[in-house]
């Protein structure tokens, strides 16, 4: 009875559109929502940045397929592109497709998902129940629709990790916001105003940071008065540069290589390790009140970039039988293959529906949200989760279970003897083009 129901999609990004794709492959309707404005908006939000993997990682098979049909011209396999360039060249043409474009619906937040009828305590009849999802529209105006089966692609762009060692908001974090940007800011460009001339504490140590700090000295070059102090919240400069300038991964290396010529030039302040405990407003500026290796230590900033990452949004499957890893917060069967407490750099095997399966029949959470909050995430590796999510979907249990290794995925660390690639990425703004997506053994 559910059959004629569409498959919602929550989120139009690279992994919700590869499975609307996929979706319309197979002949199945899929019901994608997103609350952005167009596809790709947290894409969008990192614009700037050029990305490690090339066209040819970035790409999914079946909405490749679907573009080809109607004579879209792929852009070069081998040139790694921006975020701006993945929405314009490949994003709004894929959601623009006539099989793709009326499955849209834009400004649409989903809030949470159920069964008909049914509450999270309910077993009796449960999987012959539709979904519903809620959701409310641009207006602001609460809808419901029913599904068949729902694929959560809604990413973790949303909910960013806070400053805190432990993971909580440091007391004032909230009552500063204003002067405190999460994600990959872009500094030298189009708030540039906002940067120039002031002193800015970045706070984490992935690739994401190591590009803002980076950033922030080019910015530095044009408004000396630029000062740029940054806190690793761990005492693990050697790994977050990457090995320094023996780095067996070009791009990673090159990153590591700059930020440590700044260090050495005294362009900007390194602090490591940094506990922050507070955040005061003191004479218009941040008073950032902390720790750092023990002893008291107190920061006078005028901005903050909160780089520790994202985390995934749990609230909206609160109704249904899912279960997550407890520490990573991934599907139990995905957990431990890029628990970065395990692996420094993850090898990830190629895994599909099985792995990504709930007690709650028909329910996925694929693409970047599927990692939880482990870092290392990459594009192919979603496209491949929901080319095999959709086969069970579609009831072809043999093509589920087929799952390729799209990509080498071995994870290269700077000690590992040859270059593979990649286990994943976390922000990355390469001023170098790599053939191959390169690892990200980023916290
Ligand atoms: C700076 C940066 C650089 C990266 N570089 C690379 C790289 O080189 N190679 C690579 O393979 N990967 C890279 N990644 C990792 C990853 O592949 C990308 O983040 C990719 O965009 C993930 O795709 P996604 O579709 O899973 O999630 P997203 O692109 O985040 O898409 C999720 C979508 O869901 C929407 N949404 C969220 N919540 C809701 C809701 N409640 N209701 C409706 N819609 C919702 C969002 O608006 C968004 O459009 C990078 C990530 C970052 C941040």
């Amino acid at each position: 009875m559910n059959a004629s129901l569409p498959v919602v999609v929550i989120g139009a990004g690279p992994v919700g559109l590869a499975a609307a794709a996929h979706l319309v492959e197979r002949g199945l309707t899929p019901l994608v929502l997103e609350r952005g404005d167009g596809p790709g908006t947290t894409v969008r939000a990192w614009a700037h940045v050029r990305v490690f993997s090339p066209w040819s990682f970035n790409v999914d098979a079946a909405a490749g397929r679907l573009l080809a049909a109607a004579g879209w011209e792929p852009p070069n396999p081998k040139v790694v592109p921006t975020g701006a360039e993945i929405v314009r060249r490949y994003l709004e043409p894929l959601a623009a497709l006539p099989a793709i474009a009326p499955h849209l619906v834009f400004g649409a937040r989903v809030r949470a998902v159920t069964r008909r009828g049914l509450d999270k305590m309910s077993s009796a009849g449960r999987e012959d129940r539709p979904f519903v999802v809620a959701w409310t529209d641009r207006e602001g105006a609460e809808r419901r629709t029913e599904a068949r089966a729902v694929i959560d692609a809604s990413g973790t762009w949303f909910s960013p990790n806070p400053m805190g060692v432990d993971g909580l908001p440091v007391p004032g974090e909230a009552e500063a916001a204003d002067a405190i940007a999460t994600g990959i800011p872009d500094v030298a460009g189009a708030e540039r105003a906002t940067y120039a001339g002031r002193t800015t504490l970045v706070v984490g140590s992935g690739h994401s940071a190591i590009n803002i700090v980076l950033d922030l000295l080019r910015l530095q070059a044009d408004a000396p008065e630029t000062r740029v102090v940054w806190a690793l919240r761990r005492d693990n400069l050697a790994r977050v540069l990457g090995g320094g300038l023996n780095d067996r991964l070009p791009a990673r290396g090159a990153l590591g290589t700059a930020a440590m010529a700044a260090i050495e030039a005294g362009r900007l302040r390194l602090v490591a390790p940094f506990a922050a405990q507070r955040i005061r407003r003191s004479d218009g500026r941040l008073a950032v009140d902390g720790t750092s290796g023990g002893d008291p230590l107190s920061l006078a900033v005028d901005r903050i970039i909160v780089a520790t990452g994202f985390r995934p949004d749990l609230s909206i499957f609160r109704e249904l039988r899912v279960e997550i890893d407890p520490t990573v917060e991934a599907p139990p069967a995905l957990a431990p293959l890029i628990d970065p407490n395990l692996h420094s750099c993850g090898t990830v095997p190629p895994h599909g529906a099985a792995e990504l399966a709930h007690p709650e029949a028909g329910f996925y959470i694929v693409g970047m949200k599927s990692y939880g909050r482990a870092p290392t995430f990459l594009m192919a590796t979603g496209y491949e989760q929901v080319r095999s999510v959709v086969a069970a979907i579609a009831g072809d249990l043999a093509a589920a279970r087929d799952v390729r290794l799209v990509l080498p995925e071995t994870g290269a660390c700077s000690a590992d003897p040859v270059l593979p690639v990649a286990s994943g990425c976390c922000g990355p703004k390469a001023a170098i083009a790599v053939p191959t997506p390169v690892a990200a053994c980023c916290a």
